[in-house]
């Protein structure tokens, strides 16, 4: 295949034009993601595929931060979303299809007795979190370190621009896999802490991303019922990837609540939380809404996706190909003379060059986003059920110019 690399003069462009009318041009976690030689905005999207404003086509591996889980455009998707919007939209009264949606989830996940809706991941443990301080009548939480929940005020930093002391209060943070510490706060606050919220495996950003230790969950959920605290699993990302039934289920443990997003509706706009009956009543009581929410094409889309999920067994899937995909990648760069770890499960790895600095493995990056693969430095990846063995071939192809040109 020829060594050549893109040029993106069109998508530069229009970030001039962008910084004009947006702040910052491109914001939120989209901001993160620009890079002077990579793409900065879509012309179209296909499958496995996007194609930038000056026609590069990209093997897309970032999969939109994870919504696209069958592939951009799948056609039973599409149809169904398509035949939901034919009747209508956001209408005064509420769809059947939000009532069928919470069946499918009722039927398909584990623990769930229920659901409520919303649109982003952050609407899904916002809730979560507040229907497990109506249950619980405390007011503290605990959270990972650097576990990512959404934008809500209580979920971020307080070094974070417009976020006070007050906002993070209540926010409690123990390490991930530290079971000690966990016991230690429970032992001192258990009778002020509502929950403990966590991803069902540690994947935060410029880090690699790691697998509850074994036993690590059932320890936490006992620890948490002896202290009265609600366990809320947050499965925005990893949801559907790891098992159908909620990822707890691979890892042996029952959550009370868990939240869903990202791949649920394979790209529609639409959060989900499920819980256990204990919790039907509390639920019942919180306000939480949205204009938005009770838009019925999404929920039509996000059982078309559950149902072919189901039909193809996606988490197997995705597992085979994320290994196999892995497994070139490792090849190559020792070919090449280099180290690469990937972590988290196989469907969304990590990727990171051992023993070299920060800017070379952006290098490494950026060189294989200029040949046609579309990844990013600090964040963990994601596959679908779209991309093919094709495709890893370019991957993999793509990869090996890109050490060479270290
Ligand atoms: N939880 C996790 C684990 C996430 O990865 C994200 C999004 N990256 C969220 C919550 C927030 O989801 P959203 O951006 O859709 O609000």
């Amino acid at each position: 295949m020829k060594n050549t690399t893109y040029e993106v003069k069109n998508s530069d462009e229009y970030l001039s034009k962008a910084r004009e009318v947006i702040p910052g041009g491109i914001f939120g976690h989209y901001k993160y993601a620009v890079r002077d030689s990579g793409p900065k905005f879509f012309s179209k999207s296909e499958g496995a595929y996007f194609w930038d404003l000056d026609d590069n086509r990209y093997v897309d591996l970032m999969c939109g931060y994870g919504p696209s889980i069958l592939g951009y455009n799948n056609p039973e998707v599409e149809e169904a979303f398509q035949l939901s919007s034919d009747k209508g939209n956001t209408v005064s009264i509420a769809s059947p299809v939000m009532v069928d949606l919470a069946s499918k989830l009722v039927d398909m996940i584990d623990i769930a007795d229920w659901a409520l809706f919303g649109k982003n991941g952050g609407d899904a443990t916002s809730l979560a979190v507040m229907i497990a301080r109506e249950f619980t009548k405390k007011e503290k939480i605990i959270k990972i370190d650097d576990g990512y929940h959404g934008v809500a005020p209580w979920m971020q930093d307080e070094s974070r621009p417009g976020i006070i002391p007050s906002d993070n209060q209540h926010i409690l943070k123990v390490k991930w896999n530290d079971i000690d510490q966990l016991e230690n706060l429970l032992q001192d606050q258990g009778d002020k802490i509502a929950c403990f919220i966590s991803s069902p495996y540690d994947h935060p950003v410029s880090r690699d991303n790691s697998l509850p230790e074994d036993g690590y969950w059932k320890k936490v959920t006992s620890l948490c019922k002896k202290y009265g605290v609600l366990t809320i699993v947050d499965d925005v990302r990893a949801g559907f990837r790891i098992n159908l039934k909620g990822s707890n289920v691979t890892f042996g443990f029952s959550p009370d609540m868990i939240c869903f997003g990202k791949a649920i509706a394979n790209g529609h706009p639409l959060a989900a939380l499920v819980g256990t009956n204990e919790l039907k009543e509390a639920a019942e009581r919180v306000y939480f809404t949205g204009t938005q929410f009770f838009s019925a094409p999404p929920m039509a889309a996000a059982i078309a996706t559950l149902n072919e999920l189901e039909k193809v067994d996606a988490p197997s899937k995705l597992k085979q190909y994320g290994e196999d995909l892995n497994n070139r990648l490792v090849q190559v760069a020792q070919k090449k003379g280099f180290n690469l770890i990937a972590s988290g499960i196989p469907s969304m790895p990590y990727y990171r060059l051992e023993g070299v600095s920060f800017e070379t493995h952006f290098q490494w990056i950026d060189e294989c986003v200029k040949r046609g693969v579309y990844m990013l430095g600090y964040h963990n990846h994601f596959i679908s059920l779209a991309h093919s063995l094709e495709d890893i071939d370019f991957i993999e192809n793509a990869a090996s110019q890109a050490f060479d040109s270290l």
